[in-house]
């Protein structure tokens, strides 16, 4: 069975075809600047590369594209689109709706459209995202897999905020989360890495990319999250603020004369590493500006990683103590020397890095043996979890948890 995974954007469309058989990748692709001059897509299929530059006005143009590349005698992977058994969705905001993932339906379309006031950028394009495979594709079936899904398990004392209780009844406004679906595969895979009984284990997951946030996961289950109604709060990021006073937006509106609008846009994008080193979002380049002596970009590198530590003890304190400690995404994985900066005077906790362990860029243990918190990397992979649920869902199997 071949399922295609599906991550749409307001401009874009990336995709996997996965074979089930075997987990393996058939091929990944990337169809960009959709209703934008240029439109193109490129294509990956064993080495091959299918490439072409055409007007897509839409989504469903882009998704035509999509499977005119996937069919491509030469460069493609399937010979006919019947080979696609499914097309499992990412959509970012499920609300308070969705505990898992789910099979499309017209109502559930309609609960993703309700959603749009908490994911204004990313609901409206999965909607576009499903609905262009729909008329594409009419025969396959949809699974929309939430990325705020896993988090729904938080009890009230986490997700609420102190403001007068009306605003979440009336305005749904409270601690949603992100990343679910990272955070729930590497928690789960770190219990059966680690050898650890998942029903009584207390993992702390730091998703650190682009975008960051961190989980305390109890027994399996999420207890509390570091991103809030938005992917705003929490750590400082490549392009946000992270958690700050919220006097600051009114503040910064009042004396820049900038709307709220504006000033959330400035938090949104050019805050974060970026707006703190003026050098860039990418933490690569904060590092080597950092050990080049940048002072901008060495507080920038400090503050990500005090946020980072804060929630470690934050986390461990909810769930009295902590088991295990993951690191995973684009810096979680990869930037030996974030890690250990995060990890050191730890040892109040029972958690010591091992320098030489920790050089790794694979799936790993980076404490010393003796510590007693372990501390892992786990690459993270969110498009095998929405294949898996999209594979369950059609064939009418229970979803993992
Ligand atoms: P993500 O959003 O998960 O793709 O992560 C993006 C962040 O990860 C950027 O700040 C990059 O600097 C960092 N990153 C991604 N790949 C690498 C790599 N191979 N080595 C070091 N850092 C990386």
């Amino acid at each position: 069975m071949k399922v295609l995974i599906l991550n749409a954007g307001s401009s874009s469309l990336k995709y996997q075809l996965i074979d089930m058989n075997g987990e393996k990748i058939l091929a990944k692709g990337l169809v960009e600047r959709i209703g934008i001059d240029g439109s193109r897509i490129n294509q990956k299929v064993d080495g091959k590369v299918f490439e072409a530059t055409a007007p897509m006005k839409t989504h469903t143009e882009g998704i035509q594209w999509m499977l005119r590349a996937l069919t491509d005698p030469e460069k493609g992977a399937v010979t006919t689109m019947d080979e696609i058994s499914a097309v499992g969705h990412r959509v970012l905001h499920g609300g308070e709706r969705f505990t898992a993932s789910v099979k499309v339906s017209e109502e559930v379309k309609d609960a993703i459209r309700d959603n749009i006031p908490l994911g204004p950028l990313h609901n409206p394009a999965n909607l576009m995202g499903i609905e262009a495979c729909e008329k594409v594709m009419p025969a396959t079936p949809n699974v929309a897999v939430f990325d705020t899904a896993f988090h729904q398990t938080m009890p009230k004392k986490a997700y609420l905020y102190g403001v007068p209780m009306e605003y979440y009844k009336k305005l749904h406004i409270r601690r949603y989360g992100f990343h679910g679906t990272s955070h729930r595969y590497v928690s789960k895979r770190a219990c059966e890495f680690l050898g650890l009984d998942r029903a009584h284990s207390r993992i702390i997951t730091c998703h650190l990319g682009n975008g960051s946030s961190l989980a305390a996961v109890l027994n399996g289950k999420c207890l509390d999250t570091s991103m809030g109604i938005s992917p705003l709060e929490g750590v400082l990021m490549g392009t946000r603020s992270g958690s700050l006073d919220p006097a600051v937006v009114q503040f910064i509106a009042n004396n820049e004369r900038m709307s709220v609008d504006e000033v959330l846009s400035l938090l949104n994008k050019k805050s974060g590493l970026l707006g703190v080193s003026g050098i860039s979002s990418d933490m690569r380049d904060i590092d080597a500006a950092a050990d080049a002596g940048d002072p901008n970009a060495t507080i920038a590198r400090d503050m990500l990683v005090w946020g980072i530590r804060k929630y470690i003890g934050a986390y461990a304190a909810e769930m009295n103590g902590v088991d295990a400690i993951v690191f995973t995404a684009g810096i979680g994985e990869n930037n030996t020397t974030l890690r250990a900066m995060v990890m050191k005077d730890f040892d109040y906790l029972g958690a010591k890095l091992d320098p030489d362990k920790n050089k790794t860029r694979e799936e790993a243990v980076i404490s010393t043996d003796d510590s007693t918190v372990k501390v892992c990397v786990i690459p993270t992979n969110e498009e095998l979890v929405i294949a898996r649920d999209t594979l369950a869902i059609v064939t009418g199997q229970p979803i993992a948890d």
